[in-house]
């Protein structure tokens, strides 16, 4: 079941004097439940094409369907609606509220959403707990390390139950340890929910724990493989020397 269809798509930045031809001619179907990452250097295309699946941006030309619906059909409010409902983002900086603690960041994204007030905390501590944070809700994100300020991102991607995580080099900012970790829970989120996950990296050592790779090259796939044998990020955590106690 294709959940995210490129057909043709270009992108081009019209900056008035010049124009940047970003993605030229995308043709590319994810499928549900798949794990990606996207690979290639620094201009690619990586982030337009994550902006575009992602609903923060349009193609110039082409088709994007996401769930089967083509996402030019759909006006700002419509997509919107559908970017909160299917997908979660996390980002490379947390980007968490720093004055506010890990439960009510994670609760952010259902602030408009119809729940009660006691519903929306249940449903914060639930995701807090998938992501091994449940000790950690009232902790203000200066208090925890970069891998639990991860954690509570990823929690707060989950409080919609998306079917679909984008991240853009969510592992950038932390050791390769705790990098580790943070695949460790794509890859729980990817096999025990069937959520499908797309995930930006320049590391080719973390492209290994998803099941494909595209590389993109001049806003092209330059390369679109299958992962043989995706590493298990809780197997590796066990041949890896604890550096300094994360708790
Ligand atoms: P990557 O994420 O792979 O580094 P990007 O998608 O950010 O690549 O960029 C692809 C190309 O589009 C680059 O040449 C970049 O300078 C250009 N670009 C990206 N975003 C914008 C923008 N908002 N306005 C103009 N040009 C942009
Ligand atoms: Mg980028």
């Amino acid at each position: 079941m294709p959940v995210i269809q490129f057909e043709g798509v270009h992108k081009i930045y019209d900056l008035g004097e010049i124009q940047v031809h970003a993605l030229r001619g995308l043709d590319v179907t994810i499928r549900r439940g798949e794990f990606v990452a996207i690979m290639g250097a620094s201009g690619g295309g990586k982030s337009t094409f994550m902006n575009l699946v992602g609903g923060l941006d349009r193609p110039t030309k082409g088709l994007y369907k996401l769930d089967g619906v083509d996402v030019s059909t759909l006006n700002k409010a419509e997509m919107a609606g559908i970017r909160n409902r299917k997908l979660g983002f996390v980002f490379q900086g947390f980007n968490l509220l720093s004055r506010t603690t890990a439960l009510e960041n994670v609760e952010l994204p259902a602030l408009y959403a119809r729940l009660s007030p006691a519903e929306r905390i249940e449903r914060a501590r639930e995701a807090l707990r998938i992501v091994g944070l449940a000790d950690r809700e009232h902790h203000y994100p200066s208090q925890l390390s970069g891998g639990q300020q991860q954690r509570v991102a990823i929690a707060r991607a989950l409080m919609n139950r998306p079917s679909i995580l984008l991240a853009d080099e969510p592992t950038g900012n932390l050791d390769s340890r705790t990098s580790v970790e943070i695949m460790g829970i794509f890859q729980r989120l990817n096999r025990e929910r069937g959520i499908t996950l797309v995930l930006v990296t320049h590391e080719p050592d973390i492209a290994e724990y998803a099941q494909r790779v595209i590389t993109f090259r001049d806003g092209k796939i330059r390369r679109d493989e299958r992962v043989a044998h995706p590493l298990n990020a809780e197997q590796v955590l066990q041949t890896m020397p604890v550096v300094g106690v994360e708790d």
